[in-house]
């Protein structure tokens, strides 16, 4: 059955600009900016978005990385720390873990870590007729089964979101299981270069696995460090720009902007683009909005691809606003997003599994609820699960 859009065609947007990417099937114009907060997306040449090296961009990159590294010490240890790092412990608790839960029961009665179902019964992977499965994997990786295809967005499985496993932050709930107990992975889509959305180790043992078999959505600019991590199958992506896996054309991959940023050395700010990824399926949509700050792509993602059956949104690391507000939302700014691209159910990401920010580890889902209720959403509508938990979607409404 092929793709057919229910609304906001792929191809309404202006002529495809000069091709830049390579691998790529096809460019659709009208290409966002990150802007300075919310009513600013604009069109900005991709060569320049993708080395944004003297402009605003690296200014704010560049304090909100400062303030943070100061504000954990960081920079004592003279590596980067994704978002000033916390958790100084690990699972039972930190010292600096915010509101730290002291012990392993406390963590395991409030986050219990579950075998997902695909651990003892792997043949029921991907078998999901025309509705979807979400499994949370901790943070902001996810696994999707839709359309038969089965993919995961940013992908982490060490212990620590750090360019070595010695030190950096470190996670207090543990991973729910190996890359050798996924079931076969078609897709893995990247919204960004921070260490707890782009790990090495997990890459490389994705691609041990499942080697050219498996596709990768990138961000314009990491082709480069994909192909060093050994990866050939990788197709990396401008905003608005589309993809598929190889013999599912069915399903269209878009890279989508959100408002964030980029960062994994002293020198690399912004040179590889951030985003969100756009999944859309003859059956089912999918969005990951990736790490963002609130803005208005989301209104235009939902009007051009809309509605979508599933989205996963963050809804942790937020404390303190005053400077978390530009890169990451609050729970209240995530239920926004959900209404913005019309999601029909949300899933929430992103919490209770890095020490990244100051609020509270269990704040995150009563922040959410009290926000749901404000907007006159069910908790069902915007859903948390367990580490390693799922959810089934059935058939979409309203598709022709
Ligand atoms: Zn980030």
């Amino acid at each position: 059955m092929r793709w057919r859009p229910r609304r906001g065609s792929l191809s309404a947007g202006p002529p495809p600009a000069a091709i830049l990417l390579r691998g790529r099937r096809a460019a659709r114009g009208a290409a966002g900016r990150h802007g300075e907060g919310p009513g600013a997306v604009e069109p900005l040449p991709a060569a320049r978005r993708a080395t944004l090296s003297g402009g605003r961009a690296r200014c704010e990159a560049a304090v909100v990385q400062r303030l943070l590294l100061e504000s954990r010490g960081a920079a004592a240890e003279g590596v980067e720390r994704h978002h000033g790092g916390g958790g100084g412990g690990g699972e039972g608790g930190g010292r600096d873990f915010p509101g730290a839960a002291a012990a392993r029961e406390e963590l395991d009665k409030e986050l219990p870590v579950l075998k997902p179902y695909f651990v003892q019964k792997p043949e029921l992977a991907g078998k999901t007729g025309t509705g979807m499965r979400v499994t949370w994997l901790g943070h902001a990786s996810v696994m999707v089964e839709m359309d038969e295809l089965i993919f995961l967005t940013d992908p982490i499985f060490s212990q620590r979101a750090s360019p070595t496993q010695l030190m950096g932050p470190k996670r207090f709930r543990g991973p729910p299981c190996t890359v050798e107990q996924l079931p076969k992975i078609d897709a893995v889509m990247i919204s960004h270069t921070h260490y707890d959305h782009l790990d090495y180790n997990t890459v490389t043992s994705l691609n041990e696995r499942f080697g050219s078999e498996l596709r990768w959505f990138v961000p314009l600019g990491l082709l480069d460090w994909m192909q060093r991590c050994g990866c050939e199958n990788v197709i990396e992506l401008d905003w608005w720009e589309e993809n598929c896996v190889p013999g599912h054309d069915a399903v269209t991959f878009v890279f989508t902007p959100s408002q964030h940023w980029c960062k994994r050395t002293a020198t690399d700010d912004n040179k590889v683009l951030w985003g969100s990824w756009s999944v859309l399926g003859p059956w089912n949509r999918f969005f990951f909005s990736g790490d963002t700050g609130y803005c208005v792509a989301f209104e235009q993602i939902g009007k051009r691809f809309g509605p979508f059956d599933l989205a996963a949104i963050p809804i942790g690391a937020y404390e303190p606003r005053w400077f978390m507000k530009y890169q990451h939302v609050d729970p209240e700014e995530a239920v926004r997003i959900h209404i913005d691209v019309q999601a029909k159910k949300s899933v929430a990401i992103h919490w209770g599994t890095f020490a990244l920010a100051n609020e509270y580890y269990l704040d995150p889902p009563v922040k959410l609820n009290e926000a749901l209720e404000r907007y006159g959403l069910k908790k069902e509508d915007f859903f948390v699960l367990n580490h390693g938990e799922s959810r089934e979607l059935s058939t979409n409404d309203g598709f022709e």
